[in-house]
């Protein structure tokens, strides 16, 4: 299984890898190994989307031997998300992983190779399902192949027209159907499809295999009822539902219990959760709910919509500690008229008395963003209002985009459309400046002490690496034996636009 795409989708994956668990369904270590090869991928840009199609081509099935050709996994480790049966292992028994870090780590190479695992205990152990070989040789040539997510929903059957050799395209909104789907594989069926946006249902398993030992991931709204006119998420991953309070609060709590310690609360436009069950929890409480679940230490959450986030939420986090002192909130444009013309919601003004609203908080709170330039239409003073924009919060961190025109998507046919590179131009300048307010921030932190999980431990003896709350990484040295997943207090010595360097002060125990 290889992940394309936003957190969102790399949790979805997660569970995906849950309900293969869950039918038998065992790890091998290569693509060439594999009976099931799934794609979940992403179409929010035209290259992620392009990058799907150039991997089903790897696949084609060889003139000559009728077997697929398999790719090597991507070009950096971060790029290649493979099912890792040990790590699913560990994270059950709340392990410390020693040698992986965080998010990118992939296939453990000393995994057993075919080891299934289901509720930590070897196939061998449990009432296993004896997987049909046979049956499973299917379109491509020996595997079956799968795309999921956002092109899935997107290209829907033409998928099988440009890779006929694909056997299974499933979108995001349809993944509840997932288990009758592969059944259906399993029971010799050629081509099958779940692409039903129509949908009130949310995605819930059994067991999520988690990849990260030290953050777990919880999805507690789907889809998107915003429509901005770029975007094509409404689109590929159906209506806004939201998951009940009651249900995440008991799947907290089990993480708890296997060892995590901070969760990551996830939804394309999280801070418009909607509590369907009787609480009727607002965000802002389920917030402080989860933070009050015993050894929780800390809640993140992204990503937060400007209309949707008031005074209630930055109340929370200045409350509650556990609360993590960071929110991306998007922008996406300095200039009303072009979020006029994205269909944002919000002014200039309005998208900064929010920010005022947290600059005004006790406790300080980093503050991140998404922007695109180069919106058909975009001015060389709506640019500079976003400079201007970018100035005047001083973000964290920013993750800048060139406008990508998108299928079903409204501003596809607005006029004005900019060269490829003026885009580039803009984008540059964007990076350039946002690196300068980086440097500078990160340089204020110098000599400060900062309260740091590691969740990572470099080749090099000594080295660590883990985040602040307000999810800064801080590279430092540390003679201790094993300190992964501990709290540790970190002295800042130097930094950098994209981190911070520094020696541990103390080994963090009050808890
Ligand atoms: N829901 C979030 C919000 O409203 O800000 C964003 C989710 S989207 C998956 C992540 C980011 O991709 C967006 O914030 C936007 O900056 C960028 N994006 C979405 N559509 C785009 C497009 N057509 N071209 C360029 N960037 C795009
Ligand atoms: Fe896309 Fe806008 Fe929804 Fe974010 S809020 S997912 S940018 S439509």
């Amino acid at each position: 299984m290889e992940t394309f795409g936003c957190q969102m989708n790399e949790h979805d994956s997660e569970k995906v890898a849950g309900v293969l668990l869950a039918r038998g369904y065992k790890q091998v270590e290569t693509p060439d190994a594999a009976k099931v090869i799934l794609y979940n991928t992403c179409s929010i840009r035209e290259k992620a989307a392009q990058k799907v199609f150039s991997r089903l081509g790897e696949l084609r099935p060889g003139e000559r031997t009728g077997e697929c050709r398999v790719p090597s996994g991507g070009k950096n480790p971060g790029e290649d998300r493979r099912f890792s049966a040990e790590a699913a292992g560990q994270e059950r028994r709340g392990y410390r992983d020693t040698s992986a870090s965080g998010n990118d780590s992939c296939a453990a190479s000393d995994a057993q190779p075919g080891m299934a695992v289901r509720d930590g205990r070897p196939a061998s152990e449990g009432p296993y399902k004896e997987i049909n070989q046979r049956k499973l040789v299917n379109a491509g040539g020996g595997k079956i192949i799968g795309v999921l997510g956002c092109v899935a929903q997107q290209e829907g059957e033409e998928i099988f027209e440009r890779a006929p050799w694909v056997s299974l395209v499933c979108g995001s909104a349809s993944y509840r159907k997932l288990p009758q789907l592969i059944a259906e594989l399993e029971a010799g069926n050629r081509r099958v499809t779940g692409l039903d946006t129509k949908t009130d249902e949310t995605f819930e398993t059994e067991i999520t295999r988690r990849d990260n030992p030290f953050r777990a991931y919880l999805t507690i709204i789907e889809g998107c009822d915003k429509a901005c006119s770029y975007c094509v998420v409404p689109f590929t991953r159906g209506p806004e539902r939201s998951r009940s309070s009651a249900s995440i609060l008991d799947e907290v709590r089990q993480l708890a219990e296997m060892g995590y310690s901070e969760v990551q609360l996830l939804g394309q436009t999280v801070n418009s959760y909607a509590d369907p069950g009787a609480r009727k929890m607002r965000f802002s409480e389920l917030l402080v709910a989860v933070a009050e679940v015993p050894r929780i230490r800390r809640v993140r959450f992204t990503t937060s919509h400007p209309r949707d986030f008031g005074k209630d939420i930055v109340d929370a986090i200045e409350a509650y500690p556990a609360i993590c002192d960071h929110v991306h909130l998007p922008v996406q444009s300095g200039s009303t008229a072009v979020l006029r013309a994205m269909a944002r919601t919000y002014s200039r003004e309005e998208y900064l008395q929010k920010i005022a609203l947290m600059k005004a908080a006790k406790r300080a709170i980093s503050i991140t963003t998404d922007i695109i330039v180069g919106f058909p239409g975009e001015t060389e003073k709506d640019f500079q209002e976003t400079l201007r924009l970018m100035d005047e919060v001083q973000y964290d961190s920013a993750f800048c985009f060139k406008y990508s025109p998108r299928p079903n998507t409204p501003s596809l046919t607005m006029e004005d459309a900019l060269p490829e590179e003026e885009k580039s131009r803009r984008l540059a300048i964007l990076l350039e400046r946002q690196r300068e307010i980086q440097r500078a921030k990160n340089e204020k932190l110098v000599g400060q002490v900062l309260e740091v999980l590691v969740d990572g431990k470099s080749k090099k003896a000594g080295q660590w690496s883990g985040h602040t709350t307000s999810n800064k990484v801080v590279n430092f040295s540390s003679q201790a034996e094993n300190i992964l997943g501990d709290y540790v207090q970190v002295k800042v010595i130097s930094a950098t636009p994209n981190s911070l360097i520094g020696e541990m002060a103390a080994a963090h125990s009050d808890w």
